[in-house]
């Protein structure tokens, strides 16, 4: 029999497993139940995949990801591994020959979605073969408070009735302490071992950039660190999807739109596109992404503010999966206060509580001067990490300042147009008062005779934008009502009063770019593609791709960025040398070698060409 071990170096190609994964392997394949709280990208695949090949039968992983099973079994195919699928999108001829493969013991391992399972029909049929150990992807769907809750997975505590001698194991990316909690009672996995893994993802690069012109930003963005890369944009409409994507289009980038408005015709076929085409940028609503795994997703950006730092932590963990270097940025500025304060107003008692919880752990992750990772992983309860060097506060440390006297210039601003006038207004005027601007409004309210009117002139229009933007975050100020006019807070009033002071962070205008994670710690463990290797590594993503439009499959199936990089600077001369290269197993050596042997032999004919 195969050691798990055996099995990571023959079929996957890789050298050694990644934090946490041997031992949650072991104990599967030792029969034990497990429930795993891994990072998007964290590696969890394998915690079943590999126990599935190393127990006798067939493994059974459920999933609600029906619409991405058909390259999860392309890509274990492409490794030798004899998979399948059942779920809805299939005709009786093609669910027959699935089940028959089953059932003759051709599988190792079968997709399942989870409405199957209620249907008497496939339960006469698990019955009927051998089942090595049960998966439960995406765990998290059990959890009815989540945001992601799915009925039929609380079928799937019977799974333990029906099969109590098959090992479970359940994974999940989404885990806060209650969710955690929910998913081992729903799922009866209270005596199951329960492993946690680092939630840290220090391959990616977090930025969080003060928004003033943000398409004029994200294009600088996409241009000077992503050229003509595969990535995610994140908008909070339907509207400004289709805008942002025509822009970049405009701009001659290759950008789809996805949201839910798009007839699903159209939203499958943007989906393939974006696993199948290098370089693709989709811009997306937040219902794009769930359980895609193409591996080089080298940025996901962010144009307005998420709801959540969980949301957050989970549309940026789609980016770096292959562990190179990636970067989540963010454009982030007051208008995306003003706007969730707003919203946070809707809704019953519970529901806005909720959001301003939510919503104040977003914006101190926003408005932090430390590190962002260790504030992140904070907030997934891994308490006291060191400042990580990789995101933009750690490498360009924002000042802090005391912004005392002009939080008091404002809120008294405010306080004078309530008392005084009886007047509400939002940040404009505001602002207009304190610089002493004589605009046609600041005259028809006869705004110019306010005792405040000019004692801003110290700063700058953005600087009072930034100082307002931080007194909402900090709850100093709020806003009311649909039009953003700015009313006082309980806190308020200590700071016009003196009695408490205001630290706030200076915003750089235009900020320095930073470095990306090339120079940290966290890439170095990635092979650096050098400038001599770069024209080859090139050369074996145009082979790739042309293989991969052939078979109809991601070109991530035939082989990862990472393994075309390692072999473009290793350039191995056999086929020997080339089975060393990580990722590269038995069945891609043999179906492929040759094709990449000779690849890099036209390199050597021809170097002038390229
Ligand atoms: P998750 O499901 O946790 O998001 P995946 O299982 O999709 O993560 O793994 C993320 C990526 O890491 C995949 O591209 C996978 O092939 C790769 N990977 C997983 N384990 C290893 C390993 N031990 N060595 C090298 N690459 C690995
Ligand atoms: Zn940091």
């Amino acid at each position: 029999m195969d050691t798990p071990t055996d099995v990571l170096h023959r079929v996957f190609g890789y050298d050694s497993f990644r934090a946490g994964q041997q031992e949650i392997i072991d104990h599967v394949v030792g029969g034990g139940d497990a429930l795993v709280l891994m990072p998007t990208g964290g590696g969890k695949s394998l915690c079943y995949q590999i126990p599935a090949l190393v127990r006798r039968g067939v493994g059974v992983v459920i999933s609600p990801l029906i619409a991405l099973m058909q390259d999860q079994v392309d890509a274990l195919r492409a490794l030798g591994v004899r998979a399948g699928f059942l779920n809805s999108t299939q005709d009786f001829d093609e669910r027959q020959l699935v089940e028959s493969e089953f059932l003759a013991g051709e599988l190792d391992l079968l997709y399942l979605a989870p409405e199957r399972l209620r249907v008497e029909a496939t339960q006469r049929l698990l019955a009927k073969g051998e089942i090595s150990v049960f998966a439960i992807d995406e765990a998290h769907c059990v959890s009815q408070w989540g945001h992601d809750f799915r009925p039929d997975y609380l079928e799937l505590s019977r799974l333990h009735e029906l099969w109590p001698d098959v090992p479970r194991i359940a994974l999940t990316a989404t885990a806060t302490p209650a969710t955690h909690e929910e998913i081992s009672a729903r799922l009866g996995l209270q005596q199951a071992r329960h492993f946690v893994a680092s939630f840290d993802r220090p391959n990616i690069h977090y930025r969080i950039a003060p928004k003033n012109e943000p398409k004029r930003q994200l294009l600088e963005f996409l241009r000077t660190e992503h050229a003509g890369e595969s990535g995610i944009v994140y908008c909070l409409s339907r509207s400004s999807v289709e805008k942002i994507a025509e822009f970049l289009v405009d701009n001659g980038i290759a950008a789809v739109p996805y949201h839910a408005g798009l007839d699903a015709r159209t939203r499958a076929l943007h989906q393939a596109r974006f696993l199948r085409e290098d370089g693709l940028v989709v811009v997306a609503t937040i219902a794009f992404g769930m359980g895609i795994d193409k591996p080089d997703v080298r940025f996901v950006a962010h144009l307005d503010l998420p709801k959540s730092v969980e949301g957050y932590y989970q549309e940026t963990g789609r980016a770096g999966r292959d562990g190179l270097p990636a970067t989540a940025w963010m454009a982030y500025g007051l208008h995306d206060v003003v706007q969730h304060r707003r919203m946070a107003l809707e809704g019953d008692e519970a529901h806005r509580r909720r959001q301003v919880l939510h919503l104040d752990a977003m914006l101190a992750l926003c408005e932090t001067v430390g590190c962002r990772r260790v504030l992140l992983l904070d907030y997934f309860g891994q308490k006291g990490s060191q400042s990580c060097g990789n995101c933009d506060t750690c490498q360009a440390p924002p000042e802090s300042w005391d912004g005392t006297i002009p939080a008091q210039k404002v809120l008294s601003t405010v306080f004078r147009l309530a008392k005084e006038r009886r007047q509400k207004f939002g940040v404009g005027q505001v602002v207009d008062i304190l610089l002493g601007k004589k605009t046609a409004k600041v005259l028809q309210h006869g705004h110019e005779t306010l005792k405040v009117f000019g004692v801003g002139a110290d700063l700058g229009n953005a600087e009072w934008h930034g100082v307002v933007r931080q007194l909402l975050a900090q709850g100093l100020l709020a806003v009311e009502s649909d039009h953003g006019t700015l009313v006082l807070t309980e806190e308020s009033s200590a700071v016009l009063r003196g009695q408490r002071e205001v630290p706030l962070r200076r915003d750089a205008l235009r900020p320095a770019r930073v470095k990306t994670a090339s120079g940290s710690k966290s890439a170095q463990a990635v092979v650096e593609l050098p400038p001599e290797a770069a024209p080859l590594f090139e050369r074996l993503r145009s082979w790739r791709g042309s293989v991969a439009k052939e078979q109809g499959v991601p070109a991530y199936v035939i082989f990862h960025d990472a393994t075309l990089r390692e072999i473009a600077t290793l350039r191995p001369a056999s086929l020997a040398e080339l089975s060393g290269v990580n990722g590269v197993g038995e069945n891609k050596l043999a179906k492929y070698g040759e094709q990449v042997l000779e690849t890099l032999r036209t390199d050597d004919d021809t170097p002038t060409l390229l």
